[in-house]
């Protein structure tokens, strides 16, 4: 019997209506392929493979992918490692995938920004997040959740909620509420950005320090007095406002407009 390893996040899902929920909200296909995160001891993975579609697996676990393996399900390929450090290039050889996964809390972030970068690899994606991460998610701004993660995944996605998740749908509960999100590729955008990694920059810089006002926080992150201020003048956006308020698509502004300056000569 394997004991539960808290350094990976393990709380085993074994509530059957959440199980449910997730397999109804993925709606799969005939030509879907999965990717599953953690696919643990694999409840959700036999509810996966039971729908005879090929499910690609990413377990850090070595016991619990070696014994994923054992199991020689002729669907199932496991891969034995840390997801955030395979090339996803490497991994995501056939798209598009419809990620499902009971995510580890510690990893979730990081999981999504993977994501981003991939994103056009990706149909759907049904994933379960910590209560407090789901929310930051579907923030809107002005919102006391709307931060970062916010800014970065709305552009590209359709949020929507699932199912909440009390503690005592895993083994162990774990210490906080949980709730799975759908997120579905948006076909149109919200944003048609010049140069997406500015556009990150912008909104991590105008979210580093949430009390600063804006012309304050992205002056912290490198731009140039004289930049800055003509970008707010061309936008219309006042310099005074604090990032959490900007809608995602005034973020997108001023990324599109600093990026059409010649950066190179202020
Ligand atoms: N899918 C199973 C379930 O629903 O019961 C397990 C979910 S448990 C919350 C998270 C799983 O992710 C664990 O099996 C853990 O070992 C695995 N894991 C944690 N960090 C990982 C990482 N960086 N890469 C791949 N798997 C990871």
């Amino acid at each position: 019997m394997h004991r539960p390893r808290k350094r990976f996040g393990q709380n085993f899902l074994h509530d059957q209506h959440v199980l449910d929920c997730i397999i109804s909200a993925a709606d799969f296909q005939k030509d879907d392929r999965i990717l599953e995160i953690g696919p643990g001891p694999g409840a959700l993975t036999s509810r996966l493979l039971a729908t005879g579609l090929p499910v690609l697996a990413v377990e850090i676990d070595r016991d619990l992918g070696a014994a994923l393996e054992a199991r020689e399900e002729k669907k199932l390929d496991v891969k034995i490692g840390d997801v955030l450090r395979l090339d996803w290039a490497e991994l995501l050889q056939a798209p598009p995938y419809k990620l499902i996964a009971n995510l580890p809390y510690n990893i979730s972030s990081q999981v999504l920004f993977k994501v981003l970068d991939h994103r056009h690899a990706f149909r759907r994606l049904v994933l379960m997040f910590q209560k407090e991460v789901g929310e930051r998610l579907m923030a809107e701004e002005g919102s006391r959740n709307y931060g970062i993660l916010t800014a970065l995944i709305q552009p590209w996605f359709q949020i929507d909620r699932v199912v909440k998740v009390p503690p005592g749908a895993f083994h162990p509960p774990p210490k906080v509420d949980s709730v799975v999100l759908c997120l579905e590729p948006l076909t149109e955008p919200r944003l048609a950005l010049h140069d997406e990694a500015l556009y990150r920059k912008v909104v991590r810089g105008a979210f580093a320090q949430r009390r600063k006002t804006l012309r304050n926080s992205l002056l912290g992150s490198g731009w140039s007095a004289e930049v800055i201020d003509k970008a707010f003048v061309e936008t219309g956006i006042d310099p005074r406002r604090r990032g959490e308020t900007l809608k995602i698509e005034e973020f997108g502004a001023l990324a599109n407009l600093l990026s059409s300056y010649d950066l190179g000569e202020q």
